[in-house]
C-alpha cells in the first residue's frame, strides 16, 4: 500500500459521493447540503469588489483584523460573549477547517472525544488525524419526534480518558437544537471532568417554530472550556467559499490558531473581506432566511410524507432524516443508489451518519435548501416510488 494507514481508515465521504452520482444520472440532488439558489447580491459585490481593490494576496493567518472585529461583534452583540478580536478568534477555510484545527490543537493522541450520533461524518476523520477515539451517543427520535439522549448513557461515557466533546448544534443530520437543559448537563459533565466542548453552530441561524439557539459558551463555567465554530457556508448560502471562524478563550486558541497556520495559512483573503459585509447585514436578513427555510421544511416534509416516508421533524438546520421501511426493504445503501438512478433524486443514505449500521438500515436524509422549483420538480418524481 502507498496511501497512509491513516488515510486508509478514512471513509470514502458518501455525501459527496452522491452528489457524484446524482451528476452522472442527472438526478435532482437533496444529498450534499448546499442551496441552488443565489448568494445574496450585497455580498457577491462586495467580493467582487475586493479582488478588484486587491486585496489579493495573503491575509494575516488568523484572519484579517477588520473581519476579526466584526466576529467579535457578532458573539458579543447577539450572544453576550466576550471575545478579544485580537487573541480569541481565528478565520480559517469553512468550519471544517475550524474542526480539524481545533481538534489539532487541544486534543493529544489516547484521548476520548465524546460525540453524538448521528454524526456529521467528518468529526471521525478528525478523530483518526487526530489518534483519538471517539465515544458515542445515541441520539433517538422521542415519542414526540423530538430527538433525545439519555443523560444516563452520556454520564456513563465521561471518563478520565475524555478530553473533548463535540456540540453540534442545530445538528446534522436529525435538525435537533439542543435545549438550554440539555447544554446544560453537558456543561456541568464537562467542568466536573475538565472536559472541552467543540462547537458546531454552522447552523445558528436556521432555526424552526420559535427553536432558540443557544451557545454553549454562555453557559456557567463554559467560556473557559469552549472552542466556538461557525461560519458563512450556511447563513449567506456561500458553501464554495470556504470561510469558518473558531473563538476561544486565548490559551485554547494558541493550538488552534498554529494549526490551522500549518494547514491552509489564511482563508481567502478577497472573501475575507466580503465576510465584514456579510457580519453587518440587519436583522431582517436573518428573519427572511429562517422563514425562507421554515417554507422548504413544510413542503420537503409534505413532500416525503405524501409517498410513504416517515420523515422527522427537524428543529434547527435544513435536513430531513426519513424512515423509508414503509416504501422499500431494501438497506439504506441499496435504496439510496436506486433512489437516484430509478426515481431521480439523490438522497444521503444513512450510514455515514453511524457508527453501527444496524441503526441506519431504513434511513435516508434528504437536503432542502433548494429552490422551491427544484423542490417541485422532486415532489413529481417522488410520484414514481407510489406507481412501483
Ligand atoms: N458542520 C456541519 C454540521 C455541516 O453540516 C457542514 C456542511 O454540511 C459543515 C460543518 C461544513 O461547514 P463549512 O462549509 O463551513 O466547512
Amino acid at each position: 500500500m502507498r496511501t497512509s494507514i491513516r488515510t486508509q481508515r478514512f471513509p470514502e465521504s458518501i455525501i459527496r459521493e452522491m452528489t457524484r452520482v446524482a451528476l452522472d444520472v442527472g438526478a435532482i440532488n437533496l444529498s450534499q447540503g448546499y442551496p441552488d439558489f443565489p448568494a445574496p447580491q450585497a455580498i457577491k459585490d462586495a467580493a467582487a469588489r475586493a479582488i478588484q481593490d486587491d486585496w489579493n494576496q495573503y491575509s494575516v493567518t488568523w484572519g484579517l483584523k477588520p473581519l476579526r472585529d466584526a466576529i467579535a461583534d457578532h458573539y458579543r452583540r447577539r450572544y453576550e460573549m466576550d471575545v478579544n478580536p485580537d487573541t480569541d478568534v481565528v478565520v480559517c477555510c469553512g468550519a471544517t477547517e475550524c474542526m480539524i484545527a481545533a481538534m489539532l490543537g487541544v486534543v493529544n493522541p489516547g484521548d476520548e472525544v465524546v460525540c453524538f450520533e448521528p454524526y456529521y461524518e467528518s468529526y471521525i476523520p478528525n478523530c483518526f488525524i487526530t489518534q483519538s477515539t471517539p465515544r458515542f451517543v445515541s441520539l433517538r427520535p422521542a415519542a414526540d419526534g423530538a430527538w433525545t439522549f439519555d443523560p444516563d448513557e452520556l454520564r456513563r461515557v465521561f471518563n478520565a480518558k475524555t478530553k473533548a466533546i463535540i456540540v453540534n448544534s442545530p445538528h446534522n443530520p436529525t435538525g435537533k437544537v439542543f435545549t438550554r437543559d440539555e447544554l446544560q448537563l453537558i456543561a456541568e459533565l464537562c467542568i466536573a471532568h475538565d472536559v472541552i466542548a467543540i462547537t458546531d453552530e454552522i447552523y445558528e441561524f436556521i432555526t424552526y417554530d420559535g427553536a432558540q439557539h443557544t451557545p454553549i459558551a454562555t453557559l456557567p463555567g463554559m467560556a473557559e472550556r469552549t472552542i466556538t465554530i461557525s461560519g458563512m457556508s450556511k447563513t449567506f448560502s456561500v458553501t464554495g467559499w470556504r470561510l469558518g471562524y473558531a473563538v476561544a478563550p486565548a490559551d485554547l486558541m494558541v493550538g488552534v490558531r498554529k494549526a490551522h497556520d500549518f494547514m491552509s495559512v489564511c482563508a481567502a483573503t478577497p472573501l475575507q473581506v466580503a465576510g465584514i459585509a456579510m457580519l453587518t447585514l440587519g436583522d431582517d436578513y436573518y428573519r427572511q432566511l429562517r422563514e425562507d427555510y421554515a417554507q422548504r421544511r413544510e413542503f420537503a416534509l409534505e413532500m416525503l410524507r405524501e409517498v410513504g416516508f416517515k420523515p422527522v421533524t427537524p428543529e434547527g438546520a435544513y435536513y430531513i432524516m426519513a424512515d423509508f421501511s414503509a416504501i422499500s426493504d431494501e438497506d439504506d445503501i441499496t435504496f439510496g443508489l436506486r433512489m437516484a438512478q430509478e426515481i431521480g433524486v439523490a438522497c444521503v443514505p444513512g450510514s455515514p451518519f453511524f457508527s453501527r449500521p444496524e441503526r441506519s438500515r431504513n434511513i435516508v436524509r434528504f437536503a432542502f435548501c433548494k429552490k422551491r422549483e427544484t423542490l417541485e420538480q422532486a415532489r413529481e418524481r417522488l410520484q414514481r416510488l407510489k406507481r412501483r
